[in-house]
């Protein structure tokens, strides 16, 4: 049975009546209506720690205002359901107001990694995730943590948090959980009308040309980008945002293809706006 809870001061003392049990805490922090790729990272959990808590938040810190906050999918009943099939033992669903009393003036950020890419385009977005990760990871004081690769610039600047906060916990960032046809799982997806859905697969095609360019042989990042970048401007209804090829540590562009590398891009089709990542 799934345990509900919403106040912060409950969260609080029965994590910590659990670790006073000797019992290990695994977090997946989430902005709720699961899907397969938040359920892998459950499953993860369910495996790895003695008691699972899963936060369900939409956290109106980490959207712009023209952003889809309001809109954002929610059904807690579904939600609920979901946590249970994976035998999570509590849900953490706190309220604004709990959790943004105001005036509020306390934020972390990240002074070097949360102006590119993401950053770039979403500001305010990472100060946004780091200050309510940082709160949450107080409250529970988890063991492990669990994140997603699709969110890659989020899980990196997380773990720099973890590092340089001194947080005593460890994070693991898992495998991106795709639908059939390659498109990244995302809660977003629920916008895409059919056409729409037809269309989002492309960032996924763009990315898997980039990398397939790169394990031929061709090591230059321009030559890569005109062609894959041609390709998606091609396509009707898809707006780029950022295509680019960048070092895993530093998120730096990177000219020339001589180590491991990621490309990471954003598109929006029509009105949604989603993000994918590839490891080349
Ligand atoms: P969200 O509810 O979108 O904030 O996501 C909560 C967590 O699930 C984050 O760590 C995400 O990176 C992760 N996540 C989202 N989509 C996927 C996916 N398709 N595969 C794996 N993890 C994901």
């Amino acid at each position: 049975m799934t345990c509900v809870i919403r106040l912060l001061e409950e969260i609080r003392r029965t994590a910590h009546y659990i670790k006073k049990k000797g019992k290990t805490i695994g977090f997946v922090p989430t902005m709720g209506y699961f899907h397969e790729g938040h359920l892998s990272l459950f499953r993860r959990a369910r495996k790895e720690a003695d008691v699972v808590i899963v936060s369900l938040y939409v956290n109106p810190a980490q959207f712009a205002p023209q952003e889809d906050f309001k809109k954002y999918p929610r059904n807690f009943k579904r939600d609920l359901e979901l946590a249970q099939g994976e035998k999570v033992d509590y849900l953490f669903c706190p309220t604004d107001k709990e959790m943004y009393p105001q005036p509020f003036s306390t934020f972390v950020s990240n002074e070097s990694l949360s102006s590119v890419l993401e950053g770039k385009s979403r500001p305010a977005h990472f100060r946004g995730v780091l200050t309510i990760l940082a709160k949450l990871f107080h409250l529970i004081e988890p063991d492990v943590a669990y994140f997603g690769q699709k969110d890659y610039q989020q899980a990196l600047i997380i773990q720099k948090m973890i590092k340089e906060l001194n947080f005593n916990l460890k994070i693991k960032v898992l495998p991106t959980v795709r639908e059939k046809d390659g498109l990244a799982m995302s809660s977003r997806n629920l916008y895409l009308t059919p056409s729409e859905r037809n269309r989002a697969r492309t960032l996924f095609s763009a990315l898997q040309q980039g990398r397939d360019m790169v394990s031929s042989g061709i090591r230059n990042s321009t030559e890569i980008f005109k062609k894959v970048k041609s390709c998606l401007r091609r396509t009707p209804g898809i707006k780029l945002d950022y295509l680019e090829m960048v070092d895993p540590e530093t998120l730096e562009k990177i000219k020339e293809v001589h180590k491991r590398a990621l490309l990471v891009g954003a598109i929006w089709v029509g009105k949604t706006r989603l993000i994918d990542n590839l490891w080349v």
